[in-house]
């Protein structure tokens, strides 16, 4: 762990400038690395020496910002990825084949979902869903000799589900296998779950971490925690050796390493959903203020929740952050310093004064978007869970009237009155 505090680590980590080099994070916009001696580059091929030689295996800048967010949650180790569909999936696929099973919360993003359920599902890895509130005794029924890891969100999109993370590490390590968990709308600066038993860290950087919607991108760390070696007939891809880089197994020469040091080496390789060093850039420069917005974002969605709370049109209001929330309890625990900007209400008109409601905001913008800088609003069930029916919308948390507030970080009382004025403007039922 960094000796520094958070808001400390998001300004000075990754970049370390040498004298007269730039204070600034370069942007290496370069495909490729230069060397002078032929050998050397064999051995950087063959992960005998660390370097860089193509920039879809590893990039300086993108290098830096992963190294940020890696200590930010404190982890061993980091890489960036495309989106945050990308961390998922290389998450997964790092440890798991055709054959094998995952156990998934049901209240997980749509678009992991449908990569679990639909398209790994294809290539051969099956899963099974299970209700995140469940007692351990139920959980326990889900897993079997091929699960290969366990798959969940700290707070969920946009159920705003909180994870019990020590439940759940707790039984993915009675079964041996680790706790992958997606901690988008957390963020490190609110959660980190590597202190309550998760053994790898994915985050769609899209979000809060950027900050301002600019730049696309995902990371995943490894707090190095878990004990492949242990079970290393559950886990060949890292214990027994990999023929496509002349027979090294990962564990062996990588140690704490060797689930990110697989995941660019190889899934990055062959599969190349690299960060652009320009988003990474960005990402780096949103990182920079993380904490700062993030406590914004969370005082500004605690009044809107609280103003909705007590609005005579209102039906429901969920926020983790409200005293009678299901979660408030729980949320304290593993978020003391707040949740996240996200809000979600239902009104008592139902799904059509949700609708109308929309509409008529002003400074609310309609996005498909969540967790960034901006107001925004989003009806899931028509956007974001379109391809899900009624039972999976009803699993996933989402009831068909819910209304996804992204609380921005402009002035609380522009974002209360223009809710106020919409909800004004709409009839009763
Ligand atoms: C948005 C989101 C994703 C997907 O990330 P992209 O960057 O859009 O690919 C995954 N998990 C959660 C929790 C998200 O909110």
């Amino acid at each position: 762990m960094s000796a520094y505090r958070k808001e400390t680590i998001c300004i000075q980590s990754g970049w370390k400038p040498k004298s007269g080099e730039p204070r600034v994070l370069p942007i290496y916009q370069s495909t490729t690395f230069k060397y002078e001696d032929s050998e050397q580059m064999g051995r950087l091929f063959d992960l005998e020496e660390a370097g860089y030689f193509y920039s879809r295996l590893q990039n300086p800048t993108n290098d830096c910002v992963a190294a940020k967010i890696c200590e930010l949650e404190g982890g061993v180790a980091a890489m960036l990825t495309s989106s945050g569909q990308a961390a998922n999936y290389y998450a997964i696929f790092n440890i798991c084949e055709a054959g094998d099973h995952v156990v998934m919360s049901s209240t997980v993003y749509g678009g992991s979902f449908n990569l679990i359920t639909c398209t790994m599902k294809k290539m051969g890895i099956s899963c099974t869903v299970v209700d995140p509130d469940a007692p351990a005794k139920e959980l326990e029924k889900a897993f079997q000799d091929n699960t290969k890891c366990v798959f969940a969100e700290t707070i969920a999109n946009p159920a705003l589900v909180v994870l019990d993370i020590e439940k759940f590490a707790a039984l993915a390590h009675a079964h041996q296998v680790p706790l992958i968990v997606d901690n988008t709308f957390a963020t490190p600066i609110n959660c980190n779950p590597f202190q309550w038993g998760a053994d790898i860290v994915t985050h769609s950087t899209t979000k809060y971490m950027d900050g301002h919607a600019m730049a696309v991108g995902g990371c995943i760390v490894d707090s190095g925690n878990f004990d492949w070696t242990a079970y290393a007939d559950k886990f060949p891809g890292l214990c027994t050796p990999d023929e496509s880089y002349h027979g090294i197994v990962y564990t062996e020469k990588f140690g704490k390493a060797a689930y990110i040091t697989k995941a660019t080496s190889q899934l990055m390789r062959d599969l190349g959903s690299i960060q652009s060093p320009q988003n990474a850039f960005l990402l780096n420069v949103g990182l920079e203020t993380l904490p700062l917005r993030m406590e914004r974002h969370c005082y500004n969605a605690q009044k809107c929740a609280e103003f909705l709370e007590g609005h005579e049109k209102v039906a429901w209001v969920n926020y983790p952050g409200l005293p009678g929330n299901k979660y408030y309890e729980i949320a304290k625990k593993y978020m003391p310093n707040g949740t996240c900007g996200v809000i979600s209400f239902g009104l008592k008109g139902g799904r059509e004064a949700a609708a109308k409601m929309m509409d008529r905001l002003k400074l609310a913008a309609i996005v498909t978007h969540v967790a960034d800088a901006r107001t925004s609003v989003l009806h899931p069930a028509s956007h974001t869970h379109r391809q899900m029916n009624d039972e999976q919308l009803k699993e996933a948390g989402v009831a068909p009237e819910m209304v996804r507030l992204s609380v921005g970080i402009e002035h609380i009382d522009d974002i209360i009155e223009d809710l106020s004025q919409a909800l004004a403007s709409c009839e009763e039922a």
